[in-house]
Order: structure tokens, then sequence, then C-alpha cells
């Protein structure tokens, strides 16, 4: 029988053990910014930027598909945003609940799956960021379908990932993994990575329309990153949902 993508999620088909348990073994230095998630520290500000430079976030009700430890939660959170983070991973959920508790934030936090949360919320958000996620996922096309589902009509739908080129296999994993040592080794699978007329692709097929894209520069030498137009290794790509015609 053939499956819709979207359901793929049922039983926790749509999860990579292995890859849980290389975060849930990180999530104790998730907060630490020269630990494993650095590189994910150091692109915060740029991406909670672009998001509220394209969105808007004051105000909103936010989603964080697959949001770790919550750095990109809270600092949505700081900027006004009324946030939910969903994750699989049951330490950096238990991370994030605690850091936030010592910030100060209301966040709510929950274990459980995009799919799952699809099923149980649709419609509910104004927003959903999903930020270095897919490329970790058996089928991501799935993922990219539950968060076309729990945004509202006419919310935004923002994802981050690893383009699959020659250039992000010599950046993204010999680079950061073996040389610059930015990320342990085996953070990434090439394989898994995603080209961006894929992820448009899948995003179209579930009713969202591309916006904007943006690749994510990374400068090893001043350890920054900077938004431009190539998109060959780190890229952000923004989506809304069309809002219900009149008569819809
Ligand atoms: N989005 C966060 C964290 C990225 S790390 C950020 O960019 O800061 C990837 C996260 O995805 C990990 O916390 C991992 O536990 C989670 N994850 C991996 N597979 C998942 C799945 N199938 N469903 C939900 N979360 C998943």
């Amino acid at each position: 029988m053939s499956r819709a993508s979207g359901d793929s999620g049922h039983g926790g088909v749509n999860i990579d053990h292995r890859e849980i348990a290389r975060f849930e073994s990180q999530a104790d230095q998730w907060w630490n910014p020269e630990g494993p998630c650095r590189s994910l520290h150091d692109i915060n500000p740029l991406r909670a930027g672009y998001i509220a430079a394209r969105a808007g976030v004051a105000g909103k009700s936010l989603l964080d598909v697959g949001c770790g430890g919550g750095i990109l939660t809270e600092a949505l959170a700081r900027m006004g945003a009324k946030m939910t983070g969903i994750d699989m991973g049951e330490k950096p959920v238990d991370a994030a609940g605690r850091h936030a508790a010592a910030s100060g934030l209301t966040i709510r936090y929950e274990r459980t799956s995009p799919e799952e949360f699809a099923r149980q919320a649709p419609a509910s958000f104004d927003g959903v960021v999903c930020m270095e996620l897919l490329e970790h996922v058996p089928d991501p096309q799935a993922v990219v379908h539950a968060c076309s589902v729990l945004v509202r009509p006419g919310g935004d739908v923002f994802f981050s990932t690893l383009n699959k080129t020659l250039k992000s296999f010599v950046f993204a994993i010999l680079g950061a993994e073996y040389i610059l040592r930015l990320l342990p080794k085996h953070s990434h699978d090439w394989r898994r990575f995603i080209r961006p007329e894929d992820l448009s692709a899948w995003a179209r097929a579930s009713g969202l329309e591309p916006v904007h894209a943006v690749g994510l520069h990374y400068n090893p030498f001043r350890r920054t990153y900077a938004l431009g137009g190539d998109l060959h290794v780190n890229y952000m790509m923004h989506f809304k949902r069309p809002s219900a015609g009149p008569t819809a």
C-alpha cells in the first residue's frame, strides 16, 4: 500500500535513533558556546534576525520544530514571540526547559515528533521554524509536510539545512568536522543533505509558496557568519502558506 509522505511519523518511523542518541549525548553541553553546538550559537543572531526581518516576531505565536536545547527558541522568545518548541530528544528538551526557567522565559517545550504534533495542533501557529533538522531525518519531506500543516493560512515557514554539493562536502564535512573541528566528527551525513530545488518542490507539494532563499557563509578566520547569495553550503528558505480565499 502506498503511503502519503505526511504519514511516516506513525509509530516513530521517521526517526533515526542514532541521530537522536548523538544529540542526547550532547545535551548537557548544549548551552556551552564553545561546545559541540558552537556553530548553532554562532549562527543564531543571523537566523533570528532573518526570521524577524522577513516575518516579524513580536507578538506572534511561533513553533520551533526540532528545537534541541532551545538556542533559537529562546532568541525568538526574547524578541517577543510566544514560543513552543518540540524535539524528539528527551535530554535536549529537558535542557531547554531548565535553561528557559533559569532565564526567566516562558516557553512551552514538548517531546514529540513534527508529524504527531501536526495531528494534534493543525493550523495553530503564525509561524513555524525548522532549522538544522531536515538533514537528520530519514524522510525530510514528511517533516516539511508536517510544518505546512502546523502553520495557519497566511503564516510563514522557515527551514535551514545543508545543500548537496561538492562545496558542501568540502566545507561542511571535511572543513567543519576534520580540519577546523567546528563540529564533532559524523555530525552530518552528506547523503542526507538537501538541494534547495528539492526543498522547494516538497514545500510546494504541501501547498507552501517559496518566497526567499539566502546562504549562510562562514568565515573561519574571523569566526563569523554572514548572509549572502551563495546557497552551496548552508542556506535558509522562507515559505508562506497562502491565506484561505474568501470562499475557502
Ligand atoms: N533546531 C535547533 C537544533 C538543531 S540540532 C537549532 O538549530 O538550534 C537537531 C535537533 O533535531 C536535535 O535536537 C535532535 O534531537 C532533533 N531531531 C532529530 N530527529 C528528529 C525528529 N525526527 N523529530 C524531531 N526532532 C528530531
